[in-house]
């Protein structure tokens, strides 16, 4: 892996928060006495009776428990919204973003959030939704996701979105496992020029659900929508009559905010709980530092608001910050390759968030699609999701970011509620393809895979986990403590598993090297998921490459990879030899794949990323026990890989 240090710049690193010293000073400090570090960053956010108690929490095994600034008590809403509306209500809050970019673009102002987060409180509560209760959003992107969110937040309901793209099945599911009082959505969803009817997928969804949860309709287009009288109600409607001055509810800082399912990369989706004090400093905090926010800075994360990313880094931290935070509708691809560019220019957005499943599409389409804008605006580029091959990073950095802004590639969960490691750009010099080093507060460790004990010199390979608490960790599964147990801390005792695999470098920089369920065991030697991938990636002809291992009666284990081509490029036995001769090259001959099958398309989660465990199960042959696809994009693309297995028979 390439090993090159980018510096941020001096003039980067002269008026960023945190330089290099004082990056090594507040992180020693973080861990050697963690109380003192977060009684004083507990500060961030305006607490209605202040904490005493700052932590109590146990990773013993039979005593799961989380608990941070516990006997403290405050809104969120309040936070994200009122205690600005002193200094900032003239202020853009969120500048939205419509799919279709003929139509008008919105600069929604703190005042008009907090009358607009009032409004949708108040029909919630004359609704029947009280503190506790649960409300199911299935909305497109677009204003009112925020303020159903926010006003949520500020009676004390808990939120649990589902992202609009989701089956009535997927969506049914999630209303019956939180016991939702209200499902709020809307008629239809206008992505990528087409249209998902969110209604007619709310009412099949409903009927599958037996407790009684009525409906709030938001009118997005104004298309024809079924209506059942006493169960749905009329948001435009509503709001005409709806209080704007609805209190903030007082809540307790361990109060469920909300639940939210993981993407299901690796098996079932498990509903994730985040409180609501320590979540909010950890997502404020990180979004301050790692994106290193100023005030007056255009923000713009493109993830949906139904992943984790869109809670904590288009609503929650930004908000709570008091920041401009760009919220967009559409796709990247839509009209033309070139849309996240139009955007950036048109909205001069400075701190610009995405996924390396769209830096890796956009990088095939061709570098005008990017140069033809003015993106001289731009300070800072992010990454999440999964893994950044050094080739997308190389790209993302040279011909998006003009090799002028840093790299942050975050690495965190769903789980995590924020930022675990990541750069922080002014103080940490980046390398292609690592997350580099952890947050403050954070404590990462990397065990032996099977013994389980840490491995403490510099370099080191093994399993990820964290050694203690941060404030944003997640406290509980929705109704299934023991599955939290289960699932995060019983592998290895004392620690919080992340499940993923990792190197650190002798820098002692973090490179995530792919699930640990998807090390692959070659003759002996164990090998990420990624390093190949990303080998196979820096291939010209290579758009995506995905590899698993599958039984192969010598080795133990044989590498399988799935490899889409670049637009235009045609498969060949050719290519075929080229590929192995490349990978042996580029890593050693232990990486050389044993069997290569075209892919036209990989197996993804809606939130775009690939599904391994799926083309395990091909590559097994096993096609019986693909095991839950639901969040599964565009199930078709199973299909045509099981036809076209690379070793039939
Ligand atoms: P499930 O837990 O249901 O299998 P998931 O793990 O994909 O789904 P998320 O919480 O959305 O659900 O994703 C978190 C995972 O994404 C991490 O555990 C890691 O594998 C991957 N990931 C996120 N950011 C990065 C990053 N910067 N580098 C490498 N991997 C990343
Ligand atoms: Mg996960």
């Amino acid at each position: 892996m390439p090993n090159d240090l980018t510096p941020p710049s001096d003039a980067f690193a002269k008026s960023a928060h945190i330089d290099a010293e004082t990056y090594e000073k507040m992180y020693a400090a973080s861990v050697a006495d963690p109380e003192a570090f977060w009684a004083e960053h507990g500060q961030r956010v305006d607490w209605i009776k202040p904490f005493t108690v700052v932590r109590s929490t146990s990773f013993a095994p039979g005593n799961i428990d989380i608990k941070w600034f516990e006997d403290g008590t405050l809104n969120v809403a309040a936070n994200c919204i009122d205690r600005h509306l002193a200094t900032r209500a003239d202020q853009t809050a969120i500048i939205w973003e419509p799919d279709d970019p003929n139509d008008a673009a919105k600069h929604i102002t703190y005042a008009e959030l907090h009358r607009e987060t009032c409004k949708m409180a108040n029909i919630l509560e004359d609704m029947g939704v009280r503190k506790g209760d649960r409300v199911v959003i299935y909305l497109p992107m677009i204003p009112e996701a925020a303020y159903a969110m926010l006003a949520c937040a500020r009676i004390g309901a808990i939120h649990s979105i589902v992202f609009a793209g989701f089956s009535p099945d997927a969506l049914g599911a999630r209303i019956n496992g939180c016991d939702a009082k209200v499902l709020i959505t809307a008629d239809y969803a206008p992505r990528g020029g087409r249209q998902t009817p969110l209604k007619s997928n709310a009412d099949a969804a409903l009927l599958n659900v037996l407790h009684d949860c009525k409906v709030l309709v938001v009118r997005r287009t104004g298309g024809q929508i079924t209506w059942m009288e006493g169960r749905d109600h009329d948001y435009a409607e509503l709001r005409l009559e709806a209080d704007d001055h609805t209190p903030a509810a007082e809540m307790a800082a361990e109060d469920p905010l909300f639940i939210l399912y993981t993407s299901g990369s690796t098996g079932q989706p498990k509903g994730v709980v985040h409180t609501t004090g320590g979540y909010l400093v950890y997502a404020s905090m990180t979004h301050a530092y790692t994106f290193d926010y100023h005030d007056g800075d255009i923000f713009w994360c493109t993830a949906d608001v139904g992943w984790v990313t869109g809670h904590s880094y288009i609503v929650y931290g930004p908000l709570a910050n008091g920041a401009t935070t760009l919220m967009f509708e559409g796709v990247p691809t839509y009209p033309d390759a070139g849309r996240f560019w139009a955007v950036c220019e048109k909205h001069k957005v400075n701190q610009f968030y995405t996924a390396p499943t769209a830096i890796r599409a956009l990088m095939g389409q061709g570098d005008e699609f990017v140069t033809k804008y003015d993106l001289s605006d731009l300070k800072l580029l992010g990454s999440v999701g999964e893994p950044i091959n050094p080739e997308a990073w190389n790209w993302y950095n040279t011909v998006v970011g003009g090799g002028r802004c840093p790299i942050v590639d975050t690495w965190w969960q769903t789980e995590t509620g924020g930022h675990l490691i990541t750069p922080l750009p002014g103080a940490i010099a980046t390398k292609p393809g690592s997350a580099t080093k952890p947050f403050f507060g954070v404590q990462p460790v990397v065990l032996d895979a099977h013994s389980g004990t840490e491995i403490t010199s510099t370099e080191a390979e093994g399993v990820l986990c964290l050694k203690d608490s941060w404030p944003g960790q997640m406290r509980t599964v929705w109704g299934d403590h023991e599955r939290f147990e289960k699932t995060y801390f019983s592998d290895y005792k004392g620690y919080y598993f992340s499940g993923d695999g990792c190197r650190r470098d002798a820098d002692g920089y973090y490179w995530i090297t792919g699930r640990v369920d998807d090390v692959i065991n070659v003759s002996g030697h164990r090998m990420g998921t990624a390093e190949v991938e990303s080998a196979l990636v820096a291939h010209a002809k290579v758009a995506e490459a995905a590899v698993v291992g599958y039984p192969h009666q010598i080795k133990g284990q044989g590498i399988y990879a799935y490899v889409t081509l670049m637009n235009g490029v045609e498969p060949s036995d050719d290519l075929r030899k080229e590929l192995e001769s490349w990978v042996r090259t580029e890593i050693g001959p232990i990486a050389k794949p044993d069997l290569i099958q075209w892919a036209p398309g990989l197996p993804k989660t809606r939130s775009g990323k690939i599904m391994r465990r799926i083309l395990r199960k091909i590559a097994e042959n096993d096609y019986g026990a693909l095991g839950d696809t639901s969040t599964l994009a565009d199930p078709s693309v199973v299909d045509n890989l099981i036809e076209n297995r690379a070793n039939k028979g």
